[in-house]
């Protein structure tokens, strides 16, 4: 799990993410963060109330930065690809100097009672505090081993970044919007349409499971022997099952103390499960899961 406070700064670099122009729950949403003045509306525990418009424009290039960053981690890229992404982050925007927080009997061994080291230091304007902040905290998150947890909203028309902090790992849907209502209303709707659900089916009703799994949805009759193989909404039960299993597997991966043996195991699972998932008319989901089964 998350540390809180790593938890929160990377909500903040979402958070970040999507106050960009770009389709957001569902329609187009304009730059959110146009003028410096919205920095602390946006951000109201960040005392960014005197950011020049330097700083906005700093913020801006972060923002790209960060979200091209986020959407390969998202889509699964290779981690030797991602280690390039996250340096070039860190480059541009990085914390480069050490400093000695707390009072002046902190040691150079150390933390003394009070005082630590911190990367990034907490000088500077807030403006750049707040840069480095959260450039740290996707840093930190790949030391962690978390990286699998900045995901982008699997909702129709919605590219909004999102954290996931459940237990299971498996938070798909951003929560603005009822994007994961709109979602499966939509696919419910289609299938309607093409007489492959049946019109006493209820329509989908949010539901908090619902939030976590896409293809898990209500108006899946799963328990009907025709909703097994050739069915859509068959297929669509067995894409999130399968899907499940993925990041189950993933997590497994990157236990330390799993035995080479045992990770040889789960890795050929691992793919047997993509190339299936791959081979499937869910295909799209392999581009937000984990890609390869190595840490
Ligand atoms: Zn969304």
């Amino acid at each position: 799990m998350l540390a809180p406070d790593l938890a929160a700064r990377l909500h903040d670099a979402a958070r970040l993410i999507n106050t960009a122009s770009g389709p957001r729950g569902g329609q187009y949403r304009g730059d959110q963060l146009a003028t410096a003045s919205a920095l602390s509306r946006e951000f109201p525990d960040r005392q960014l109330s005197a950011a020049t418009s330097g700083a906005l424009d700093q913020i801006h290039r972060l923002r790209t930065d960060l979200t091209q960053t986020w959407a390969r981690i998202a889509e699964g890229t290779a981690p030797a690809a991602v280690q390039d992404t996250l340096n070039a982050l860190l480059q541009e925007h990085g914390p480069v100097q050490l400093s000695l927080q707390g009072p002046d009997d902190a040691t150079h061994q150390g933390a003394s009672a009070s005082g630590q080291w911190v990367l990034g230091g907490s000088d500077g304007p807030a403006a750049e505090r707040f840069i480095r902040d959260l450039v740290l905290a996707v840093a930190e998150a790949a030391v962690a081993g978390e990286l699998g947890r900045l995901r982008v909203c699997a909702g129709t028309d919605c590219a909004n970044a999102l954290v996931d902090v459940t237990r299971n790992s498996s938070k798909q849907f951003c929560d603005e919007a009822n994007c994961a209502n709109r979602t499966h209303v939509r696919a419910y709707r289609k299938r309607r349409a093409s007489g492959q659900t049946p019109a006493s089916t209820p329509a989908p009703d949010r539901t908090p499971e619902m939030d976590q799994a896409p293809a898990t949805s209500t108006a899946a009759p799963a328990s009907t022997p025709s909703a097994k193989s050739a069915k859509p909404t068959g297929q669509d039960e067995e894409a999130a099952k399968i899907t499940r299993k993925i990041r189950k597997l993933s997590t497994r991966l990157q236990d330390p103390e799993l035995s080479t043996k045992d990770r040889k195991k789960v890795a050929k699972k691992f793919k047997k499960l993509r190339k299936k998932l791959k081979g499937s008319a869910n295909a799209e989901l392999l581009n937000r899961l984990p890609a390869a089964a190595v840490k």
